[in-house]
Order: C-alpha cells, then structure tokens, then sequence
C-alpha cells in the first residue's frame, strides 16, 4: 500500500520538475491502462554513447536539484571519489565533483583496477591508464589520485573484505566526509567490477567511523571517518535507477569535458576526436565542430557527442547540464533528538 502511494506522490513531484508528459497516468504516450501510473521514466538519449545515461530513471518524490554555491560553504571538507575504473568518474560524475572542489571541498580520486582491459594490448592499458589518472584527478581539482591495482573484470575474484579494508584505511587517512561511487545496486550492469566496487564501498563508509573495526589503525595514530554524504552514480545502459538528486553541472562542464580528454587510455573520450578528424581527412573531408588542432578536436568530440546525454538529462530540468545521483545524506542525531525530548518533557519525580 505504501509503495502505491509512494508511486503516486513520485508522479506528481515529477511533474512538478517538468516531467509532466510523460507521466500522465493516461492510455495514450505511456500506452498504460489508467488504474496504472508510470513508474520509472524514459531520458531521451543522443545514441552518441553507449552507456552514459540508463535507460530509465524512477525519480524521488523528495529530489533535489542542487545547483552553485557562492563562496566556499564546504570549506574543510573531504571528498573522495571512487571508481573501479579510469572512466568512471569522468564520465557520470566528473562535473559534481569539480564543482564541490570549486566549492571548498578537498577532493582525493580512489582508481581500484589496473585497467589492463583497455589499451593496444595488457600492458599498455596499465601504463597509460595509471597516467591518465593523475590528468583526470588535477583536470577535476583533486588533490592526489591512488591506485589499488585490482586486475581488470577479475574484481569478483577478489576478497571484498580486503578492498573494503583498504578503502577504510584511506577514509580514515584522508577523513573523509563524502563519496562519490557507483550505486551499489546498479541494476542490469554487466561490469562485474563495479558491483564489488560499489559494495565495497557502502561497507566502509559505514565501517570506517566504528570503534572496533581494525583497532591497529587508531594505535597507528589515525581517527575514525565519519562519511555523512554518499553520492551514488549509475552506469547500466539497459538500467532503471534510483535518482532523488539532480545536480546543476552547467558551469563545470568544461572540467568534465578535460577530465574525460584526460582518460585516453580507456573509454569513448581520450584522443577520438583527433582519430575520426584524421580518418575524414583520409576520406578528403572534415567536420567543422573538430576545429584546425588536434587539442580543439579531443575537446569538442567529447562535448558534442559524449556530454549530449547530459545535457538532454539536464534539459529535463531546465539546466544546460546535468548528472543524476542516488544521494544519501546525514543521518539525523537520533541520541541527541531523544535527549532534547527527555529534557523537554520530563517532569519531577
Ligand atoms: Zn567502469
């Protein structure tokens, strides 16, 4: 019963953020009869990238769009972005966590494979993708980038407990206040690393802040992490994800767009801009958006073609740019509400 109400409400919250025509609980566009109400909400894609944006987002009746900061309001604070992957972060979350840093936050990049799957052969992917890295972190505004070096879609292979107990190493090293990841519950992805990834991070988030949990670190002189923010990113083509948060990217989407030029070692970005404008040349033609160099052409390859999906997502929303996120956010003060009650309310004896 909750659950239906939960999907009536999550409609009319959508059409108030502009999604109303396609959620018109009516036969016709969705093609459902009217006792049913869409729950899950098709993105107009620009099929100039395979995995961008899922397929479907349901989104929360309390989404949130959140948009620039003036000044520094995060001032002090630490996030850590983590991916299985080179292109992980560059891809769905890059802009988020380049406005963040550009908002005060000191930002750290946490790579878990080698990436030997991508590149002219194993051990090439190694080398450029460990490069790489260092270029999309300062492309972002991060201050250091690490590596763990887990090989390439063998991460099921892998004892989650050791990644999740070098993660809440790092947490605690770092303090860390906020993560970016892939969701955990990625529905439909076929990456078997991101699923491990994405676990083993919702368990040390959790664990890094405990008292008991690997004792030797606090004797080692480090202090508990207390992660009170995760943003949690999706990557499944044929997915249908969670979101109760849309962040405004508009002003950082140049970063993203370095960041993902950055990443030539792997995924659709890097240097495909110079390869298609030399395979036209080859053919005696050219594309005007690929510009006379071979920097204008990495650049505007990935802005045209790679960012269209965000920016067809953020148009839903009235935003130039944007990227999607299951946000969870701090935990109210459960002791503390039950003491303000007690004092409150408590009568003599
Ligand atoms: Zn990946």
């Amino acid at each position: 019963m909750e659950r239906r109400k939960f999907l009536g409400r999550s409609a009319a919250g959508g059409m108030a953020v502009g999604l109303g025509a396609a959620l018109k609980p009516s036969r016709g566009a969705s093609g459902l009869p009217g006792k049913f109400t869409p729950a899950a909400h098709a993105i107009p894609h620009s099929k100039y990238s395979p995995f961008t944006t899922p397929d479907y987002y349901t989104f929360a009746d309390d989404l949130v769009i959140e948009r620039n900061v003036p000044g520094k309001p995060h001032q002090g604070k630490v996030l850590a972005a983590v991916q299985a992957h080179s292109d992980d972060i560059p891809l769905f979350a890059a802009g988020t966590v380049a406005k963040l840093i550009d908002e005060g936050y000191t930002g750290y990049l946490i790579r878990l494979s080698n990436d030997e799957a991508a590149g002219r052969t194993l051990g090439y992917g190694v080398v450029q993708n460990e490069a790489d890295i260092q270029e999309a972190a300062r492309a972002m505004g991060c201050k250091r980038a690490y590596s763990f070096y887990y090989r390439n879609h063998r991460m099921d292979d892998n004892a989650v407990i050791e990644i999740r107990a070098r993660l809440i190493f790092l947490f605690r090293l770092l303090q860390v206040n906020t993560i970016f990841a892939m969701d955990p519950y990625d529905h439909y992805d076929e990456n078997p690393d991101h699923i491990v990834a994405g676990k083993a991070v919702e368990g040390a988030c959790w664990m890094a802040g405990g008292g008991k949990d690997y004792p030797e670190h606090y004797k080692a002189g480090l202090k508990p992490a207390h992660i009170r923010e995760k943003y949690y990113h999706a990557r499944s083509p044929q997915g249908h994800n969670l979101v109760n948060r849309v962040v405004d990217i508009s002003s950082y989407i140049d970063h993203k767009v370095r960041t993902n030029v950055a990443n030539k070692g792997k995924g659709p970005a890097g240097t495909a801009g110079v390869r298609l404008r030399r395979q036209l040349a080859r053919q005696g033609k050219k594309l005007a958006l690929l510009g006379e160099d071979d920097e204008t052409a990495n650049l505007a390859y990935v802005k045209f073609f790679l960012m269209d999906d965000f920016h067809l997502l953020g148009q839903q929303f009235g935003l130039e740019y944007a990227e999607a996120f299951r946000y969870i956010g701090p935990e109210p003060s459960y002791a503390g509400n039950i003491m303000k009650y007690a004092s409150e309310h408590a009568v003599p004896l």
